[in-house]
């Protein structure tokens, strides 16, 4: 099997007996995400989202239902580490389990103890992140901030032979629903002759998909583009927070640091490589002109299906609007096929000079902006830099991020005759500066 094939887990009429999981906006049986739960007053486990509910898999693996030792062991853990390092072909084996478990109704009495409505459950990060990178792979979120300062040329000379990158901080990636805390730094506006150290007033999200690493490398043994299938988890939502006060002033010449690593925020189910096979499509086409990528990141196959039909959306609620009991408002919304390299040659770049990656890895794409304003990623986007505060349906307005304001990003998957799929929310609210 292909990496891009689907088999009948993907089957779009296959139904489960958890009835809430027909027609789900988010998780239905085609789906089968994993993640780290908490139910009501116990521990962590690992677990799978079926409409509404929560499978618990680390008790359905106590109960020996899976019938590989390697499968159980590692999935009666409290992170995915262990079962994300497995081949995918044990990982595709997990799928087909699960999915029959939930179908198949003579499986229901002896699953039905094992499931929690997901409103009562408490949701952590799927895994223990070792290391954390950003890269910068959002076409037009390079060109749109590029603008900003360099109106006539946006794109820096190799942005188009060599994905950019920077390694991010683990340490404060945060699963959706923990608040932000607003940060104090070095800040210095263009009419102060000197920084000042104070709260950040530049505050900003960013719009990205979390890539989770499976198998990892060895030290010093590359990745080659035709294997990177092997070392991809799965996706999720990340929201890579940004005070651009502090970006502006620190940037040069080593690149962002505290201006990016107070928090980053992850949606906590890992929606599989293996699900998303039926939403891959071709990487678009390089515009005309455009250098061919060098070898080591060209792969026939990767260029044909590296891509994913997969929506991305931005919403924004004030407090102004939750003291209303408005909804929150759309900011923008746009396809992932925005990203200029794959998934794949991320991964492949990452590992090429033999940087190790380790399984529970990951890797942000970067900021994905849709080429006009309808799709922009970012508040320094769609304001412009700040110079155009960006209105809201309820008379408000914003330039950058205030206190109180919530941020969700959300995502689906769609192809024809499938079922969609989607990612949950990725979700976190500004506290104020202490
Ligand atoms: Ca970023």
């Amino acid at each position: 099997m292909n990496w891009w094939s689907t088999d009948e887990t993907h089957d779009a009429q296959r139904t489960s007996w958890v009835k809430s999981a027909q027609g789900h906006r988010d998780f239905p049986i085609q789906n089968l995400p994993l993640g780290v739960f908490s139910p009501q007053q116990q521990g962590p486990r690992i677990g799978t989202a079926i409409g509404d509910a929560i499978l618990d898999l680390t008790a359905c693996a106590a109960e020996a239902l899976f019938s590989s030792p390697a499968l159980s062991s590692c999935l009666q853990r409290h992170s995915l580490n262990a079962l994300m390092a497995l081949p995918s072909a044990q990982r595709q084996l997990l799928r087909q389990h699960i999915s029959r478990f939930l179908s198949d109704p003579q499986y229901r009495d002896d699953l039905t103890p094992h499931l929690y409505p997901q409103a009562e459950c408490t949701m952590h990060l799927p895994a223990q992140i070792g290391d954390f990178t950003d890269f910068y792979v959002g076409l037009h979120h390079a060109e749109n901030i590029g603008r900003q300062f360099r109106p006539d040329n946006p794109l820096l000379p190799n942005y188009k032979h060599i994905p950019i990158g920077y390694h991010g901080r683990a340490s404060s990636v945060r699963a959706s629903g923990v608040n932000v805390r607003r940060p104090s730094g070095q800040r210095k506006a263009p009419d102060q002759d000197l920084p000042r150290f104070e709260p950040s007033q530049r505050l900003d999200y960013e719009l990205e998909m979390g890539v989770w690493i499976s198998e990892g490398n060895a030290l010093g043994q590359p990745i080659s583009i035709a294997d990177a299938a092997q070392h991809f988890a799965g996706l999720c939502l990340l929201n890579d927070w940004s005070a651009r006060d502090f970006q502006a002033w620190e940037y040069q010449p080593l690149g962002p640091f505290l201006a990016k690593n107070f928090h980053s925020s992850v949606s906590p189910w890992v929606v599989t490589a293996e699900a998303l096979a039926p939403y891959r499509i071709a990487q678009p086409p390089r515009p005309a002109g455009d250098p061919v990528p060098l070898p080591y990141l060209m792969d026939v196959d990767d260029q044909a299906h590296g891509g994913f039909a997969i929506q991305l959306s931005v919403y924004l609620l004030t407090d102004q609007m939750r003291q209303s009991g408005d909804a929150p408002a759309l900011l923008s919304q746009g396809p992932a096929s925005n990203m200029y390299w794959t998934v794949h040659q991320i991964i492949t770049h990452h590992a090429s000079n033999g940087c190790n990656l380790m399984a529970g890895d990951l890797l942000g794409t970067g900021t994905i902006s849709a080429p006009d304003i309808s799709g922009f990623g970012s508040l320094m986007e769609l304001s412009n830099g700040g110079t155009s505060p960006y209105p809201l349906p309820n008379g408000e307005s914003r330039s950058f991020l205030q206190d109180g304001d919530e941020v969700i990003l959300r995502a689906q998957a769609a192809a024809p005759d499938r079922a969609t799929i989607g990612f949950g929310e990725c979700r976190a609210t500004i506290l104020s500066a202490l």
